[in-house]
């Protein structure tokens, strides 16, 4: 597969501000239909990425092909086969929702039936039942899903989606997320930022880990938990004379990442007639993995590429 042949492929690309680097000598593909994760501290470089993917901002070094076109030379076709939903994103307050995402299908030259046909269905599968509401009477989450349906409204096959879950509740988090994997569904590629491990390891086919500007891991969950994960073990058990600090349920838990030493807690269990309550296997989180990176010396990232 060429650079050519993926949604986006990035060559040793820095941005400079003065002299400071936000971004240095990044390489990286996405292939068509992948769902990538991008995260980092704040500060590391995501936001200024997903600008220069777009070609909102031009990289000092390097190069960025989207969709098979290089976005030096300003690519107006390719842009309009993107949907890129900024972290912040402000909508006009005087303006009902329906008014809002009929004023952008204009822009994007949609007809007036398509345009009503689209605006429906993005309201009823973003469960957005607000279309005669003000956009400033909108709670965060209801913006932040209005946001969204103006980035979906031309139907682009690539998504760029700074921080999509940034301000929202749990459960507005979970709905955003698994429209996401409903989006990839329907073959969309999607390149996505967050702050949220957890939902960035749920859906994510891939995850590049940037600190200070430069790329520290790129994989896929499992190998990224190979490398640089560990494995761990739970014995959970109860034991009829009292020892130090049982859980609420009156159970004790050994813990250890060798599997010798929970073969000797098994035995001792036996030995001294308690009983086994559970026996549990706890793989390395993301977070886990993350905090370490950030925390240790660098590790080789690979090469970006899928
Ligand atoms: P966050 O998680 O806080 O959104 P981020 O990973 O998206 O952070 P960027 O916004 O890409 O980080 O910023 C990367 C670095 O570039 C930061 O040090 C930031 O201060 C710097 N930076 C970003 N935009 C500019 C600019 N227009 N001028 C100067 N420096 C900038």
């Amino acid at each position: 597969m060429s650079a050519l042949d993926n949604a986006i492929s990035l060559r040793n690309v820095t941005k400079l501000y003065r002299d400071t680097a936000a971004v240095k000598d990044l390489s990286l593909d996405v292939k068509p239909g992948e769902i990538v994760g991008i995260i980092g501290h704040n500060g590391a470089g995501k936001s200024t990425t997903l600008k220069m993917i777009l070609g909102l901002i031009t990289p000092s070094h390097g190069t960025v092909h989207v969709l098979g076109r290089d976005m030096a030379q300003e690519p107006v076709d390719v842009k309009q086969r993107i949907g890129y939903l900024p972290e912040e994103s402000s909508l006009y307050d005087n303006m009902n929702v329906v008014e809002y995402l009929t004023f952008f299908s204009k822009l994007y030259n949609l007809s007036r039936p398509l345009a009503g046909e689209r605006i429906d269905a993005l309201l009823n599968s973003l469960q957005l039942n607000a279309g005669e509401k003000l956009t400033i009477e909108l709670s965060k989450g209801m913006r932040r899903k209005v946001a969204i349906a103006r980035t979906l409204l031309h139907d682009p096959e690539l998504l760029i989606l700074d921080e999509p879950n940034s301000g929202l509740d749990p459960l507005t988090s979970f709905f955003v997320i698994n429209y996401l994997q409903e989006l990839r569904r329907q073959g969309k590629t999607i390149l996505v930022s967050a702050h949220n491990l957890f939902h960035i390891e749920l859906i994510c086919d891939r995850v590049v880990i940037l600190k200070s500007g430069e790329l520290v891991v790129c994989d896929r969950m499992d190998a990224i938990r190979q490398q640089l994960g560990s494995r761990g073990y739970e014995v959970h058990f109860r034991a009829d004379e009292s020892l130090d600090y049982p859980d609420e349920q009156g159970n004790y838990v050994f813990r250890s990442d060798s599997i010798g030493d929970i073969a000797t807690m098994l035995e001792t269990i036996s030995q001294n007639g308690w009983s086994l309550v559970n026996l549990a296997i706890r793989e390395s989180a993301l977070e886990d993995i993350y905090v370490r990176l950030m925390t240790d010396p660098p590790v080789d990232p690979g090469n970006g590429r899928g």
